[in-house]
Order: C-alpha cells, then sequence, then structure tokens
C-alpha cells in the first residue's frame, strides 16, 4: 500500500485550506496549491489565522500551531507536487478545470501516487479518464468546514483498485474521519439528498413563499437542522450550489434538479454568499443580515 507522508492539495479556496490543515494536524508534510503563489500564500494565511485562533481559546499551543504551519509549503505551479504521494484536488467545481489539472499533473505525478478529487458531484469515472491512472484515482468528498465535519465520502470509480480505496481509508482514518462509501453516481449519497432540498428553499423564496428568515428559521426549528437552507447555501457558496445542480441536471437528465432561478440570478450578480459578503445574508456588519 502507498505510504503516504507527503499529500499534495490543488485549490487553496475554502475546502483546500480545511485539507491542508487537517492533513499537517496530523504529521503530514503539505504542499498547497493554486493558481499562483500570491493565492496559495493567502490560503496559507487563512489557515495561520484559523490556528491562531485555535491558541487563543487554548484549544492548541502556540508550539503545536507553528509546528502545523511549518508542515505547509505554498506553491504556485504543479512541480513540487511530483514529492506528494497523496495529491487531492479542491480546485472551482467545473469539470474543464479539474480535467486540465490532471493533465498538467500527470507531468510530475510520481509513479505510485494517489489522485483524489473532492468533487462534490463530478463522476469520479468519468474524471479518471484525464487522471493520469485511472486505477489509482478516487473521490474524497470532505464537508465544510473540513477541520470540524467529520464526514468524508469515499468514492470509487470503476478502475480505482482496492489499494487505493484502503490507502484513503488509512488517510482518513489518520486525520481523525468517519468513512462512509458511495457508488460512482452524481452527488454520491449526501449531497444527492441535500442539494434538492437547497435548491428547493430557493425556489420557496423566489415565489415568496416565505422570507430568509421563514425559510431558515422554518427548517432549524421544525426539522431541527442546526442551519437553515438559505444560511447553508450562503456557506457552501450559491456558485458552487448552481454548478452542482448543473451537474445533476446534464448527467442525470432529470428535471427535478433544474436550478431555481433566483440562485441563478444571484450568481449572476456575483452574491455568492460568505466568500463574497452577500448572498442570502449581508456579512457587511457584524452580524449576518436577511437580504428578502
Ligand atoms: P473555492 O472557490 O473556495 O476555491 C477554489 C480554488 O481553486 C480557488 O482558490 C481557485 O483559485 C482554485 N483554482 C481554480 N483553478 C485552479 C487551477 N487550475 N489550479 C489550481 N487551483 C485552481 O471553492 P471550494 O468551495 O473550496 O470548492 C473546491 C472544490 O471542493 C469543488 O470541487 C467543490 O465542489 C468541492 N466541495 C465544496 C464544498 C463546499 O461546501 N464549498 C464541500 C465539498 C466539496
Amino acid at each position: 500500500m502507498t505510504d503516504i507522508r507527503t499529500v499534495g492539495v490543488i485549490g487553496a479556496g475554502q475546502m483546500g485550506i480545511g485539507i491542508a490543515q487537517v492533513s499537517a494536524q496530523a504529521g503530514y508534510d503539505v504542499i498547497l496549491s493554486d493558481i499562483d503563489l500570491p493565492r496559495a500564500e493567502k490560503g496559507k494565511a487563512g489557515i495561520a489565522k484559523l490556528l491562531a485562533r485555535a491558541v487563543e481559546k487554548e484549544k492548541m499551543t502556540q508550539a503545536d500551531a507553528d509546528a502545523v504551519l511549518g508542515r505547509i509549503t505554498s506553491v504556485g505551479e504543479v512541480a513540487p507536487l511530483a514529492a506528494a504521494q497523496l495529491v487531492i484536488e479542491a480546485a472551482t467545481e467545473r469539470e474543464e478545470v479539474k480535467r486540465a489539472i490532471f493533465t498538467n499533473l500527470g507531468t510530475v505525478l510520481a509513479a505510485d501516487a494517489i489522485l483524489a478529487t473532492n468533487t462534490s458531484s463530478i463522476p469520479i469515472t468519468r474524471l479518471a479518464q484525464a487522471a493520469p491512472d485511472a486505477g489509482r484515482f478516487i473521490g474524497i468528498h470532505f464537508f465544510n468546514p473540513v477541520p470540524l465535519m467529520v464526514l468524508v465520502e469515499i468514492i470509487r470509480g470503476l478502475a480505482t483498485t482496492p489499494e487505493t480505496v484502503a490507502a484513503m481509508e488509512a488517510y482518513a482514518q489518520k486525520i481523525g474521519k468517519t468513512v462512509v462509501h458511495a457508488f460512482d453516481a452524481p452527488g454520491f449519497v449526501v449531497n444527492r439528498i441535500l442539494l434538492p432540498m437547497l435548491n428547493e428553499a430557493v425556489f420557496v423564496l423566489g415565489e415568496g413563499v416565505g422570507s430568509v428568515t421563514d425559510i431558515d428559521q422554518g427548517c432549524m426549528l421544525g426539522l431541527n437542522h442546526p442551519m437553515g437552507p438559505l444560511a447553508l447555501l450562503d456557506f457552501v457558496g450559491l456558485d458552487t450550489a448552481l454548478e452542482i445542480l448543473n451537474v445533476f441536471l446534464t448527467t442525470t437528465g432529470d428535471p427535478k434538479y433544474r436550478p431555481a432561478p433566483l440562485l441563478v440570478k444571484y450568481v449572476e450578480a456575483g452574491w455568492y454568499g460568505r466568500k463574497t459578503g452577500r448572498g442570502f445574508y449581508d456579512y457587511s456588519g457584524p452580524q449576518p443580515v436577511p437580504t428578502r
């Protein structure tokens, strides 16, 4: 089985930095990459901020935080990923972006290294066609925020070998996550169930059936959900949610996945949620304020 010591992470956005952080906390050396060095460094600075907060709250010592940060190297190119035994791709949820990354990575990836994708919705077997070796290609689907959420889904493509699955199970265990296995179908298990519900919440809002507060409080108090669906969409990123729904729609052809028109409008307006400061809530003040 591949002995994983160094983990490469591609995409230093909200998921990538979480994956880098939990991997470094588990003792792996981490290479965090993005389109260019400033973006990768911004991601590492985000991790430093979270670690500083953990030290402030006395959940971690300063020495441990320094050691975790010291294990993370930010890079703006793929060449350094040659040193990794496992590379986890967590770049933008667009198939052509991921395919281009895999093709590029194929020129440097070590012969026995595993390539995993954190895609939320794109079929693993299809993406494997752009990977250097379909047998060593697999899905590992993390949840947001990565340091707090305990679950990962492991998704086998048709050609994924049992050794690759075993190596990913061992990695997941080392970073303290619980694994569920999913067959390679759009959305796997959790997003297949979650996204139609989030999308329906936007239909309900768009049709004027309820306000942002009515919908979120309704689901929190009536369904015992810890967070309302619109607040969760702001957290996930409306752009990412729209991409996922479009993948479901085009892959299955089932109209039940058509994105709510208001979701499309918000994405067209650049209101992606927390990451842009506005989505269904406005995040410019000390407290999120509902926008409708
Ligand atoms: P994000 O927009 O926060 O980050 C994406 C990052 O990828 C950006 O930093 C971007 O610069 C980088 N990137 C784009 N093209 C690149 C390239 N060619 N090379 C290197 N880096 C590149 O997105 P995110 O929310 O972190 O999502 C990343 C992936 O994780 C997506 O596949 C998404 O579906 C998946 N995911 C997201 C969530 C969630 O809740 N947001 C949960 C599970 C899985």
